[in-house]
């Protein structure tokens, strides 16, 4: 099994990509972004449409869709990154948070458009998203989410429950009780997405630098507009310089405790047979989670494997990061475990590749997208391990934002959230270790066969473990 090695999205395409040269030394330009993810790479793809001419400049510590952009599960959903109550304290309310979903889900026909026109090939298929229960507690807790969506106003063309046998119809998940399926939401090949629209934003005019770490981002000395991104190479002076690192935002000076890295693992088989994809099903591409606590996300690879990933070693101490995305093997063991169990028809394949990354997780776990005209300083991210489509979205607003044009994006209820910062260490990593402890304890009993008082008891002191758990982290379901 390969294990790191950045991803296995990156080993599909051949190993990493060709490196673009670092930034050649003091430079002037009108945009800098900093980091070539998903989120620089749409800024300065929507900017450099938005206004032609203007001098874009990408600084990217290693190389564009080195960071989750290049290892993430290909989901492309409109899963709201964050809580509807949470986002409907801005001036919008509750017609603005509608208005926030609204666009999350025409986000995933913009990607496949641009996927379309700028021929980025990364496997784009709208097959809807499908969230699987599999114990009598987790088909209560979706059964109670889908009232929820209902009250909300949602209906069943944003959500749909499957019976048991309709999620079989599906995806032959072993075990499962019934099903939620979303139409908005498309499987990608992740690294193939973040290499297509780094070049298709090279043929917009947008220069991206490699291997060039930015030290700090600053404000302009006093007289001067605009801000600066520092490096060993020499500084980027720009009108606007905007942050996108995600989860390597505490890396950056000042910034240790605005976004939490949470770690997220992945592993992929090997390609299944026929037969064994004949067992399964799948044949629609959904993307694939369930309803632990500690849930599972999954994909069907154009190159017949299952992606399957969770959340494992949850958090490193003092926000520290991954190395090439190495991942402990206890994680391996447990997500195979979970792979074993879903897919029985898979219980031969070997697993090829486990590698992990880091995505930006807010203490109040929604998303922000904050431009200061005055100071030309601002970000986005914070995605909550929803930033695939999220990342489009927050790049078409910052564009619209820079660019000084007001747009139904530009009000949206997550443009200049604010959070709180994390709590300072231990408890940032005891808080963090402790909760998916109890997550992990929740799922446990909610898994015991209920039918006797012992069982019944056990599961039901499992959702209110769960419960206690959300109420702590302020995770919002
Ligand atoms: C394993 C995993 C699975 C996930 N699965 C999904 C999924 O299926 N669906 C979904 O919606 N979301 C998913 N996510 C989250 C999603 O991938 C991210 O939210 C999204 O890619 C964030 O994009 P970004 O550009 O903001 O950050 P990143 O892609 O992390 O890019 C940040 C870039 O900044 C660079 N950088 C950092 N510091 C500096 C610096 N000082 N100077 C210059 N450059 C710097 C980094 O090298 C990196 O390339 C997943 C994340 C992980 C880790």
């Amino acid at each position: 099994m390969r294990n790191g090695e950045v991803s296995y999205w990156w080993r599909a395409l051949g190993g990493f990509p060709p490196r673009r040269p670092s930034l050649p030394g003091p430079t002037e330009a009108d945009v800098c972004l900093v980091g070539g993810g998903y989120t620089g790479l749409w800024t300065a793809y929507y900017l450099a449409g938005l206004r032609p001419g203007v001098r874009i400049v990408v600084l990217e510590a290693a190389f564009a869709g080195y960071g989750a952009s290049g290892r993430n599960g290909g989901w492309v959903t409109a899963e709201l990154p964050g809580s509807r109550d949470r986002y409907a304290r801005a001036a919008g309310g509750a017609a603005g948070v509608r208005a926030l979903e609204a666009e999350l889900r025409s986000t995933v026909d913009e990607v496949g458009r641009v996927c379309e026109a700028e021929s980025i090939a990364c496997d784009f298929v709208k097959g809807g998203r499908l969230s699987v229960a599999t114990t009598p507690a987790q088909l209560a807790r979706l059964r109670e989410g889908l009232v929820a969506i209902r009250e909300h106003g949602d209906g069943e063309d944003v959500y749909q429950f499957l019976s048991r046998d309709e999620t079989r119809e599906r995806v032959n998940v072993s075990g499962a009780l019934g099903g939620l399926f979303a139409p908005a939401s498309a499987r990608v090949q992740p690294a193939a997405l973040a290499a297509g629209l780094a070049a298709a934003a090279e043929r917009r005019g947008v220069e991206i630098y490699e291997a060039t770490p930015v030290a700090a981002i600053e404000p302009a000395a006093s007289g001067e507009t605009g801000a600066v991104a520092r490096t060993k190479f020499g500084d980027v002076r720009a009108r606007s310089v905007l942050r996108c690192t995600e989860g390597y935002t505490a890396g950056l000076p000042g910034l240790r405790r605005a976004l939490l890295p949470m770690n997220s693992h992945m592993l992929v088989t090997e390609p299944l047979d026929s037969a064994a994809w004949r067992e399964i099903g799948w044949a629609g591409c959904e993307t694939l989670s369930d309803e632990a606590h500690a849930y599972m996300y999954a994909q069907r690879t154009a190159d017949g494997r299952i992606a399957l990933g969770g959340r494992g070693v949850p958090y490193r101490f003092g926000s520290a990061v991954d190395h090439l995305g190495m991942t402990d093997q206890s994680t391996v063991a447990a997500l195979t475990g979970v792979l074993r169990r879903l897919f029985p028809a898979a219980a031969d394949a070997q697993v090829s590749h486990a590698w992990c990354g880091v995505l930006g997780v807010p203490r109040d776990w929604c998303a922000s997208v904050t431009y200061h005209p005055a100071s030309g300083m601002g970000w986005a991210g914070g995605y909550t391990g929803h930033g695939v489509a999220a990342a489009n979205l927050a790049g078409r607003t910052l564009a619209d934002l820079v660019a000084g044009e007001p747009s139904p994006l530009t009000t949206l209820p997550w443009v200049g959230h604010r959070g709180r910062s994390w709590e300072p260490e231990p408890a940032r990593w005891a808080g963090v270790h402790g909760l998916y402890a109890l997550y992990r304890l929740a799922d446990r009993l909610e898994s015991q066969a209920p039918g006797d008082t012992a069982g019944d008891s056990r599961v039901r002191l499992g959702e209110a473990l769960g419960r206690v758990g959300d109420m702590i982290s302020g995770i919002p379901h």
